[in-house]
């Protein structure tokens, strides 16, 4: 069978392999792949060699933002065939570590846990793939396509979810979120910012097209304004540039008590040189705000993403879908056109 693959740092090797039958030493659900879904982080691997294969092999399978069609499952699971599911993409340290024990692998303590499609563990763009059920999440049928979004989406849910118990630790009653980048990420932000019936400020540096044209219809407001010249308070920010400076901008306007997620990771051919720390270190102590970093997802997060993705429009959801690419194709997802908004390669189709 076909599957997406690319030695990690080296963007020329891009391409479709052969590979066995996923063996069943990945799960006990078989399961057709449909769709894959492509972000930054793919693009950080084939560049700046981020991630890693399996121990002992040259090549990784990519993808972690997954969706397929459960093929077989075994009696008394909770899947049948025909189920709609998203693996997850992280495994616990085999240790396992105490947060690992407990199911939270997100907040894993040594770094020794591995992410399918990221680190020294194949992904999900294979024809076929196998998920231990544990790590599996069915989805509601009506999603269709649409639940190739669950993972991004598990991502924004934890960062709300921390954001939120973070804020529980004095008086807290968010009212006003800016979210800074309208990628995916931060759309779907704002979409979970919505649901949660917050004032919602989106912030990129786009000034047309589809990003402003979503953001109103999640009644949110969209700014292509610098941070600093934004006359608003946040309550919650969700950071989803990587990019150091908004970091600190959004510090510095966001209101006293307030909780900052950062979800992005910045490349490293930008990082900033800028070392205006203090000041941020001033804001943080004086205004008792929060700036903390938020990545991957526990389970609890990726089933609070389903039911975000299930109450969502969705033919709002659909435009987030900007570009569909056959297998053969898929080494394009990896050069972002300005309007694109989420690239999917679709498994099924040899090319696009
Ligand atoms: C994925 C996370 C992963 C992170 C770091 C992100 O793109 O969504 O699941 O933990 O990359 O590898």
């Amino acid at each position: 069978m076909k599957a997406i693959a690319i030695v990690p740092g080296r963007p020329e090797t891009a391409g479709v392999v052969e590979v066995p039958e996923p063996p069943l030493s990945d799960g006990s659900l078989l399961v057709r792949t449909r769709l894959i879904g492509v972000c930054g982080t793919d693009v950080e691997i084939a560049v700046d060699g981020y991630g890693a294969p399996p121990p002992g092999e040259e090549r990784l399978i990519l993808g972690h933002e997954s969706l397929g069609e459960v093929l077989e499952a075994p009696d008394g699971s909770d899947f049948a065939a025909g189920d709609l599911v998203v693996g997850v993409v992280r495994r616990p340290d085999p240790l396992p570590c105490p947060a690992c024990a407990a199911d939270e692998w997100d907040m894993c303590r040594t770094g020794e846990f591995t992410e399918r499609g990221i680190k020294e563990r194949h992904g999900y763009g294979a024809e076929r793939v196998r998920i231990d059920p544990r790590f599996a999440v069915r989805l509601d049928p009506s999603l269709g396509d649409l639940g190739v979004l669950l993972e991004p989406t598990s991502v924004l849910a934890k960062a709300f979810e921390q954001a939120e118990r973070i804020g529980a630790r004095a008086w807290f009653e968010p009212k006003v979120v800016l979210i800074t980048g309208a990628g995916p990420i931060g759309l779907l932000g704002a979409l979970l910012a919505r649901q949660r019936g917050l004032e919602t400020h989106v912030t990129d540096l786009v000034t047309d097209g589809a990003k402003p044209r979503l953001v109103a219809e999640l009644g949110a407001h969209y700014h292509s304004t610098p941070v600093a010249e934004l006359s608003i308070e946040p309550d919650i920010v969700i950071e989803c540039t990587g990019i150091g400076e908004l970091a600190r901008n959004v510090t510095r306007i966001a209101a006293p008590g307030a909780v900052v997620a950062l979800t992005g990771i910045s490349h490293s051919d930008r990082l900033a040189s800028d070392a205006r720390l203090d000041l941020m270190n001033k804001t943080l102590v004086l205004g008792n705000k929060v700036l903390f970093g938020s990545v991957n997802a526990a389970r609890r997060h990726y089933d609070q993403a389903a039911d975000a993705l299930a109450a969502a429009n969705p033919d709002w959801l659909a435009q987030l879908i900007t570009r569909r690419l056959g297998l053969a194709d898929w080494p394009a997802a990896l050069q972002k056109g300005p309007d694109d908004i989420k690239t999917v390669i679709d498994m099924t189709a040899a090319s696009s």
